[in-house]
């Protein structure tokens, strides 16, 4: 197997890096997740990538892309130079728009969503926001309670979601709903787009302990056209976990993991506490090399999954739900150690006057919680992988 890119793609990564170089302000740097006092900033600049055509590269012609068969790779090739270039939340928003709603739209949308919705999200003119988590309901996402009931040539949405990251910035909510009445666990789900201005919405933002947004969102007999339902009625399980295999394989970027520890290795080589060189430290090149061996690791599973994203017509749902597995385990480790390796020093924040690498693992130690939870646990997604990947049982009995 050769994991060489293409001297074209190579050509493209070197085009993209220059890209963030030019025009990326280092405001938007070392942002982990969008941010709203940034986002008619960060629009700016998706707006810029979507007019070099970067965003439809993969894209049909009659929807505005480029037609371009080898695109799969072009779009993890921008996602993966966003992210060394420290713009995550640059390639969060291109994710959201391309990767997850673009993608999952032109794979089960009807061709009246596709006309509406596709041209705009290539030219960067809309932004959405994942409608799926409930009070109640996360991980166990067949649990959702939100109702959809048809009446005429409407919905009427009532429930109430939670942590719903951009619900206050965005145009349409990507909502997993019920649109059967009495149905139960996965039966009787669909997915549905809500115009965010509705007439009954509520959106309430709040921020997490490391500076993330989030926002809950009430919705009360909020009227959507029927026309806006996604794929078929009913279907919404099925629905919901190609777009969510798709969220894990682009989402989970290596270089968001990796980044920081090329960082840390780079600090720990000239690094002194208490007068002490840290790099002359056995168990310390001892820890780092493991983690280097486990990053290694992942990012080959990540390009084994981008490498079948590239055939037509296949998800790489298992080989995502490996890859978002490893990625969060990682990450939670690697914090742990940087936090242990730089005792007390770790804990500075990047506001602490003298903080070591700008404060980078006291926020990493923050995010790392949030990497195990994200678009399914670590146990759901090794269910997955037992299931799916391996053929185990579904249930015990
Ligand atoms: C900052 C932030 C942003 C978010 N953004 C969004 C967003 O934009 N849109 C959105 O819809 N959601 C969003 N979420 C919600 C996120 O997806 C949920 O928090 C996540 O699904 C976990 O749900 P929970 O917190 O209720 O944990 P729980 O579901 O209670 O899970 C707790 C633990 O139990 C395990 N577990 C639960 N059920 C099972 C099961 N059936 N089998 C095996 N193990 C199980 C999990 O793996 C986990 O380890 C966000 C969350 C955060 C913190």
């Amino acid at each position: 197997m050769d994991f060489r890119f293409t001297p074209e793609e190579q050509a493209f990564r070197m085009e993209v890096r220059q890209f963030i170089k030019d025009e990326i302000p280092d405001i938007l740097k070392g942002v982990e997740e969008i941010h709203s006092d940034h986002i008619e900033l960060e629009m700016e600049v998706v707006r810029k990538i979507a007019a070099k055509g970067w965003l439809g590269a993969a894209y049909p012609k009659e929807y505005g892309g480029q037609g371009d068969n080898n695109a799969p790779m072009t779009e993890y090739i921008l996602l993966d130079e966003l992210h060394l270039g420290r713009a995550a939340g640059i390639s969060l928003t291109c994710t959201y728009l391309v990767s997850i709603i673009g993608n999952t739209l032109l794979s089960i949308g009807s061709e009246d969503l596709k006309q509406r919705f596709i041209p705009r999200i290539l030219n960067a003119d809309i932004r959405f926001a994942i409608n799926y988590s409930e009070p109640d309901s996360g991980n166990d996402i067949a649990s959702i309670k939100t109702s959809a009931i048809l009446e005429g040539d409407e919905y009427v949405v009532n429930g109430s979601k939670r942590f719903i990251t951009c619900a206050d910035t965005s145009d349409y909510l990507w909502s997993l709903v019920r649109t059967e009445k009495g149905s139960r666990r996965h039966k009787g789900l669909s997915i549905i787009l809500i115009k965010t201005d509705s007439p009954g919405i509520t959106t309430i933002p709040f921020e997490m302990m490391n500076g993330i947004e989030t926002c809950d969102v009430i919705m009360e007999d909020v009227r959507v056209p029927k026309e806006n339902l996604v794929g078929i009625e009913g279907h919404g399980w099925a629905h919901l976990m190609e777009a969510l295999s798709r969220e894990r394989f682009t989402m989970i970027n290596f270089k968001g993991v990796s980044g920081p520890f090329d960082r840390f290795v780079q600090w720990v080589r000239t690094a002194e506490i208490d007068g002490e060189r840290l790099a002359d430290d056995p168990v310390t090149r001892q820890k780092l090399a493991r983690q280097h061996l486990d990053m290694v690791g992942g990012k080959l599973m990540q390009l084994i999954a981008a490498s079948r994203a590239m055939r037509k017509d296949y998800i790489p749902t298992v080989e995502a739900a490996a890859s978002k597995s490893w990625r969060a385990t990682l990450s939670w480790g690697k914090a742990d150690m940087a936090l242990d390796i730089m005792r007390n020093y770790g804990l500075m924040t990047e506001e602490c006057p003298g903080a070591p690498i700008d404060g980078l693992w006291a926020a990493e130690y923050c995010w790392a919680g949030h990497e195990l939870s994200g678009a399914g646990g670590l146990d759901l997604n090794r269910k997955i992988i037992a299931q799916q990947g391996l053929g185990l049982p579904r249930w015990s009995n």
